[in-house]
Parts: C-alpha cells; sequence; structure tokens
C-alpha cells in the first residue's frame, strides 16, 4: 500500500514488477520500487524519440577502416550507427540497438543504414578508392523478421551499386534459428555476389560445421580474444586456431580490436588477413574517414616484407615443362617468378610471398572449376588471375569471366606474345588495385 494511493495505480505497479520477474527469466518474484516507473518512464521517451530520430536526421554512421596486412591497404570500412540525441548527446549503439530490436525500430534502422553505407561506399568508389566495400551489420532480429533479400536487392538497386560491394555482418545466432531457411537466404546472398561476414566470431554457440554449411566468406574474431594478446596464452591459441581453422575452410579472417602493434606482429604471423581497431583508427564521420582514406599515414607506418614486390608471377602447373616455358617469358620480360605444382603449394607460397598474378593451369587437379580462383579472390582480392588451358571448356571459361575471378582465359601452349600482352596487363591491374594508395600519396 505504500506504493500507490489508487487502486489502478496500484495494479500497475504491480505489474511493472511482474515484467520485470519475468525479463529476468521468469519463475521468480520481484518487489515494485519507484525507480522501475522511472525507468519504464525513460525507455518509453527514448522508444518515442527513437521513432522520430530517422526522420529528423538524427542517426549518423560512423566508419572504421579494416586493414589488409598483406597490402596495407584499407580493403572496407565498417558502417557503425550513432545516435546524435538532441538532449543526450552522441549515444552508442549499446545504448538505443536493443531498444531498437524489442520495438521492431531495427527494421527501419536497418533499411537506413544500409542505404546510407552503400550511398557512401559509391561516392568513396568514384573518388577513386576501388577497391573499397561497405560492412553493414544485421542483427538477428532484423534476419529473422525480414525479407532480407529483398530488402538488399531493393538497397543496392536504389544506391547503384554492385553487390559485390556489401560485406553484410551477421552473428552467429543467426546461423542458429531456423537452419533450413537460413541457409536458403544465405546462399540467395551469395550467390548475389554480397560477401558474408561472422561478426563476433567465438562468443556465441555456434557449431563448427556450419561454417562447412553457410557460405561464410569471412570471419571476424571477437575482439574479447584479441584484447590481451599476446600475453595471454588462451587467447593466443584461440585465435591462432580460428584462424588456422577459418583459412582451411577457404574462409579469410578479419581480427577486431586491434590496438597495439603487437597485437598486430601477433596476428601477421599467425597469418591473419585483415584487422580492424584503434590501432588503425576509430570509427569516424564520412569526412574524417575520406581524409584519412586520402591521407593515410598511419596505415603506411608499417611495413610489411617484399610491400614493394608487386611484380611476382606465380604459375600453378603440374605439368613441368609447360611452367618452364612460361617461367622463361615471363623472365624475359623481367617478372620474378614462383612455381608450384599444387593447389596446395600455391596457397603456402601466397602466405609467404607477395605475388601480384597467378597464372593456373585449368586442369589442376584440386582446382574444382572455378572454385579455387574464387577463393583466391577472397584471400588475395588485389592478386590478378589468368587461367590457361589446353582443352577450352565452355562452361569453365564462362563461369570465370562473368564471376569476375579471372583476368584472361589463354590457350595452352601460350603464344609468347599472347602471353606477353597478359601479363602485362594483369601486372597494370594489379597495380591499380594494390597500388592505387602509393599514387595518390
Ligand atoms: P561490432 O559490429 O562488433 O562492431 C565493432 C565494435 O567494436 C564497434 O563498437 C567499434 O567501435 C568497436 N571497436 C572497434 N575497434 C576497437 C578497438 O580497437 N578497441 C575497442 N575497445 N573497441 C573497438 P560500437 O560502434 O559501439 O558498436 C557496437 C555494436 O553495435 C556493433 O558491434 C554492432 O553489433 C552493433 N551495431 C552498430 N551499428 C549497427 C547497425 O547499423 N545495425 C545493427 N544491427 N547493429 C549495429
Ligand atoms: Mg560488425
Ligand atoms: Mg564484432
Amino acid at each position: 500500500p505504500a506504493d500507490d494511493t489508487t487502486v489502478e495505480c496500484l495494479l500497475r505497479n504491480a505489474d511493472i514488477a511482474m515484467y520485470r520477474a519475468k525479463d529476468q527469466g521468469g519463475n521468480s518474484f520481484h518487489f515494485y520500487s519507484s525507480d522501475m516507473t522511472t525507468k519504464a518512464r525513460a525507455r518509453l521517451s527514448l522508444e518515442n524519440d527513437l521513432r522520430r530520430a530517422i526522420e529528423r536526421e538524427e542517426l549518423v554512421l560512423h566508419y572504421q577502416p579494416i586493414v589488409s596486412l598483406r597490402t596495407r591497404e584499407v580493403v572496407a570500412i565498417e558502417a557503425l550507427a550513432r545516435w546524435n540525441h538532441p538532449q543526450r548527446g552522441l549515444l552508442l549503439p549499446s545504448e538505443f540497438i536493443p531498444l531498437a530490436e524489442e520495438t521492431g525500430l531495427i527494421l527501419p534502422l536497418g533499411e537506413w543504414a544500409m542505404h546510407s553505407a552503400l550511398n557512401e561506399v559509391r561516392q568513396l568508389v568514384h573518388t577513386g578508392f576501388v577497391s573499397l566495400r561497405a560492412g553493414v551489420n544485421i542483427s538477428a532480429h532484423q534476419f529473422r523478421q525480414q525479407d532480407i533479400v529483398h530488402t538488399v536487392q531493393a538497397a543496392l538497386a536504389a544506391a547503384d551499386v554492385h553487390p559485390y560491394r556489401l560485406q553484410l555482418e551477421i552473428t552467429e545466432s543467426v546461423l542458429m534459428q531456423n537452419i533450413e531457411a537460413t541457409e536458403k537466404t544465405l546462399r540467395s546472398l551469395s550467390e548475389m555476389g554480397i560477401e558474408l561476414s561472422l561478426d563476433d566470431f567465438g562468443t556465441g554457440y555456434s557449431s563448427l560445421s556450419y561454417l562447412k554449411r553457410f557460405p561464410i566468406d569471412v570471419l571476424k574474431i571477437d575482439r574479447s580474444f584479441v584484447r590481451d594478446l599476446p600475453g595471454d596464452d588462451d587467447d593466443a591459441a584461440i585465435a591462432s586456431a580460428i584462424i588456422s581453422m577459418a583459412h582451411t575452410l577457404g574462409i579469410a579472417v578479419v581480427a577486431e580490436g586491434v590496438e597495439s602493434r603487437a597485437q598486430l606482429e601477433f596476428l601477421r604471423e599467425r597469418g591473419c588477413n585483415y584487422v580492424q581497431g584503434y590501432y588503425f583508427s576509430h570509427p569516424l564521420p564520412a569526412n574524417l574517414l575520406k581524409q584519412l582514406l586520402l591521407e593515410d599515414s598511419r596505415l603506411s607506418s608499417f611495413t610489411g616484407e617484399n610491400a614493394n614486390d608487386a611484380s611476382t608471377l606465380l604459375v600453378i602447373d603440374d605439368d613441368a615443362q609447360g611452367a618452364a616455358a612460361i617461367e622463361a617469358i615471363a623472365k624475359a620480360e623481367g617478372y620474378r617468378v614462383l612455381l608450384a605444382d599444387t593447389i596446395a603449394g600455391a596457397l603456402d607460397l601466397l602466405e609467404r610471398e607477395r605475388v601480384g598474378v597467378v597464372l593456373c593451369d585449368q586442369r589442376m587437379p584440386e582446382m574444382g572449376g572455378v572454385g579455387f580462383m574464387e577463393k583466391l579472390r577472397r584471400l588475395y582480392p588485389d592478386v590478378v588471375c589468368i587461367l590457361a588451358s589446353a582443352h577450352a571448356d565452355f562452361e569453365v571459361a564462362r563461369q570465370a569471366v562473368n564471376t569476375g575471378a579471372v583476368y584472361k582465359f589463354l590457350r595452352k601452349p601460350c603464344d609468347p606474345e599472347e602471353l606477353i600482352a597478359a601479363l602485362n596487363g594483369a601486372f597494370a591491374a594489379h597495380r591499380t588495385a594494390a597500388g592505387a594508395r602509393v599514387s595518390r600519396r
């Protein structure tokens, strides 16, 4: 009776207490206290504010660069939502995304984020950052409630952006619900050419077999495993294991939350492909991000070995004679040549050496059509690929060209002039992809 004076109010307060008990897992009891009403009111007012935030343009995206450890290039920018609240100032996602999820406001918020990020990346690509992609976070609620394939298609069309530019970040919890429908959705997205990354990897409970089952392109090692690197033995073991497991499955790895040079070196030694974190940059408003991309001084302050050696050709062929002929011609043109007679050997060389162009025999036993090419493009997006074949296989050629995984298709034995022209063209394309940053400086 001390909690209010009228029956209505007492019942309302009892109700609030009951909801609190249910929120905490149910099967328990809770006493009402006046701060619950305060909190409930605050939540309600935040909810009302959030409804209007999109139309009032109070939401903004900040962008954080994702950097390739091999080329030092910014390969993608992750869009992270911020709310410029008129009274409370700049709010972080943890202060409004959960509310947006509970209230369903995540759907308009998510659409807005995707549109804005795609528009931003289109502008940056036109400015000359030709290899950039945009990473957009999709919450499990969004994935469940919405026809996400349709939403994504509409956003890409509206922004006039190629699906290849979009990286969707989903979490393990998405994979664990409604597995068959999820698989179908993810396959449709993947077939459109969109990259799928698994965010906060290691914090959820997804089974490893899901990694094989779903078309995941990238794993993002959660910040909690990166924070105490390289000193913490457990985290070091976990991070190393995630990297090698992902690579075995042909999945690239991003480490989140990289703040120090020591973390970076550890990750580089383990073959981690990309890093993201305060070491390079905090998430930035679009104009500051653009400035950072133009200056790029921080990013070039760490140098990889062989960083300048962009004129290396890797020839993958199990026919030693054919390989030797190509090697002789390429060397005469001034290129450095590496040879591999298996796909595994080639991947090993790619891990250790900086390669600009790969020339691969189409009939390599482990190739599996253009599967290897696609994997190559995913792990080493700036390596340019030439496919050579003695037996023109129309279907493979068609796929290779249509997916954009292959730069040129050559007939074997190679005509020297045609080979030289292809090599020069491929290395020029590689320089454009990898060196756009260098030439801008
Ligand atoms: P996330 O997708 O895992 O994003 C990475 C978070 O780590 C970001 O937090 C980023 O600011 C932070 N971070 C990056 N580098 C470092 C570092 O070196 N050290 C530390 N301590 N932190 C670092 P933020 O911006 O607060 O976002 C939190 C989460 O909110 C995101 O986690 C994402 O799950 C969610 N989120 C953000 N924007 C959206 C959105 O538009 N839609 C949806 N559905 N979720 C979003
Ligand atoms: Mg993310
Ligand atoms: Mg994350």
